[in-house]
């Protein structure tokens, strides 16, 4: 095995870890190349993942990654919303706190990097900006809301803001996003998440209602048991 892959990258202690070649190169591996390091050994390579990912969300919380003080602004008509877009967190069920934390690490990290690999990411070596605000905070929620099992329902973005859920750009900037939390390749929802989305769709009257894999071809999400005959999207429209 490779070692230079398992190494603590303490990007808490470094303000300046996003200029660093080989942190890019790292979070590039951890999270957007799975298949290399999963074939040298997959429970080690989630390990790591992990770690880099409570490491980020820690960093955040002190306030040691730097945050660009302005950018493109980002606001939409709510009038261009046309669709709502469901989507799961695929994760284990967590504290609210830790959850929200680590939402806002993945979809930083999915920023900063994940362009990366076609060489074009202007976001590159720069501080990072979303152009989402909440209460004079800069957030990188990536759904407008996240519904955990008991059915909270917690409002991430407002519906102007665009979140950058589903990978394509036209998709994100005329859609809402909701997000279940658990995984549902094998599982289905709570009955209290069903009813609290059916509930939140209500605001939705003319939007058409489609999975993250309807709109996006490459992945599960949210999960193999929502389509079909059987389907829980048959229970949300
Ligand atoms: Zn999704």
């Amino acid at each position: 095995m490779d070692k230079k892959k398992y190494v603590d990258l303490n990007l808490s202690h470094r303000e300046d870890w996003f200029l660093e070649e080989p942190v890019v190169s790292l979070l590039n591996e951890y999270f957007f190349n799975p298949t290399i390091s999963q074939a040298s050994d997959q429970n080690k390579w989630l390990e790591e993942r992990k770690k880099v990912l409570y490491s980020m969300a820690r960093a955040i919380r002190n306030g040691s990654v730097p945050l660009a003080k302005n950018g493109p602004c980002r606001i939409r008509n709510v009038e261009e919303i046309d669709k709502v877009v469901i989507h799961h967190t695929g994760r284990t069920i967590l504290p609210t706190d830790h959850v929200l934390c680590l939402l806002h690490a993945m979809h930083m990290i999915n920023i900063y990097i994940k362009p990366r690999s076609d060489k074009d990411n202007p976001c590159y070596g720069e501080p990072l900006w979303s152009g989402n605000f909440k209460s004079g905070r800069q957030i990188f929620f990536a759904y407008h809301y996240l519904v955990y099992p008991d059915g909270t329902v917690v409002n991430l973005l407002n519906d102007r803001l665009i979140g950058g859920h589903s990978g394509l750009a036209e998709i994100n900037g005329t859609s809402i996003a909701i997000a279940f939390l658990g995984n549902f390749m094998e599982d289905t929802p709570t009955k209290e998440q069903i009813y609290s989305v059916e509930k939140l769709l209500a605001k939705y009257p003319n939007c058409e209602i489609l999975g993250h894999r309807e709109v996006k071809g490459s992945t599960t999400c949210p999960g193999n048991t929502f389509l079909g005959k059987d389907g829980w999207k048959e229970q949300l429209t």
